[in-house]
């Protein structure tokens, strides 16, 4: 007999009943035929408010499937991350509840898995999308590679494989405030990419409006550099000079010609330039403050209320 693998299959589920049927059976029919492996299946239930967690209680008679029932709804990060924690397999695949991450590609991350690739990032396409997201969307991935320190790349989700090195990779970084996209980015190894066009969710409702978006940008700008804080600095000397040069300028007009009126529009808008620079910096200023406040609190990233998944079982 030859010897299986095991590959875990971690799925964040936020009220996501509409779907979660559906997904298992599509999960079943991609990974029955898939010889030499074993799935195990670890659904998270984020502190979802409706069906969710009876449905994954009734699909989890099957043995196969696992379920992290969390105190609360911690976010799709921590759900992702008490996957990672709890995953068993010598090779982790994630993926969405909403069937928009299609369950056919399985076949085809572990192909490249095989190949040896420690990632194998399903990227998607953005046919379909409403232009005014896409748009947005492309022009902060121009904006924020510009930032940080490590590469995003449009298209790239959660959706992907991750080879037990990477998975013990992640869970090193201790961080509490989490974002994927870039620790995916930057624990490196060999990475492939297979492509997939977008698919429109199957039914319930996103969970990102355009504010948790915005947030997000935000914090995927400021987790990973300290490069705002440098910003702050050059502004202040941009600024310094052309003050400075503002005032020799002043000061030679009234050596030549005596005191003027001083003009009501300069003091103006000295003062509103100025203090408009003064408040976005000291706001930068208290995002990181904040950020490192959050960190040394050291709390864990999420709370089990229920599972069925033996802690103590080890790798078999
Ligand atoms: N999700 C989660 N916790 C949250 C928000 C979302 O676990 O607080 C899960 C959700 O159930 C889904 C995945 O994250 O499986 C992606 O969410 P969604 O489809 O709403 O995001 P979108 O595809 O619109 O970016
Ligand atoms: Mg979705």
């Amino acid at each position: 007999m030859t010897k299986t693998r095991k590959v875990s299959l971690i799925i964040p589920c936020y009220n996501e009943e509409a779907t979660l049927i559906k997904l298992y059976d599509e999960l079943n029919k991609s990974t029955d035929n898939l010889a030499g492996y074993v799935f195990e299946y670890i659904f998270i239930d984020d502190g979802s408010r409706d069906r969710t967690f009876e449905i994954l209680k009734q699909i989890s008679r099957d043995g196969k499937v696992n379920y992290i029932k969390l105190s609360r709804n911690f976010g799709k990060e921590s759900a992702m991350f008490a996957g990672l924690e709890a995953a068993k397999g010598e090779a982790v695949i994630i993926m969405d509840a909403d069937l928009q991450h299609p369950p056919e590609l399985i076949a085809d991350l572990l192909g490249k898995y095989e190949q040896g690739f420690d990632q194998v990032v399903a990227k998607r396409t953005r046919d379909g999308e409403h232009k005014g997201r896409k748009l947005i969307t492309q022009l902060y991935y121009k904006v924020i590679n510009r930032f940080i320190d490590v590469e995003l790349n449009d298209g790239f989700g959660d959706f992907r494989l991750l080879s037990r090195k990477a998975v013990n990779a992640l869970l090193a970084l201790q961080e509490t405030n989490r974002f994927s996209k870039g620790l995916f980015s930057w624990i490196g190894f060999e990475t492939a990419t297979i492509e997939f066009t977008n698919r429109v969710r199957e039914a319930g409702q996103s969970k990102f409006s355009f504010r948790g978006l915005l947030n997000y940008a935000i914090d995927g700008l400021l987790s990973f550099n300290s490069k705002p804080l440098r910003l702050l600095i050059y502004t202040a000397l941009g600024i310094l000079s052309v003050s400075l040069m503002y005032i020799l300028y002043i000061l030679f007009g009234v050596l030549i010609s005596g005191i003027e009126v001083p003009g009501y529009f300069t003091l103006i808008s000295a003062i509103l330039l100025l203090s408009s620079v003064q408040l976005l910096s000291i706001g930068v200023l208290g995002e990181y403050i904040g950020r490192i406040y959050i960190e040394i609190k050291r709390r864990p990233n999420y709370l089990v209320d229920e599972t069925n998944i033996d802690k103590d079982k080890t790798n078999d």
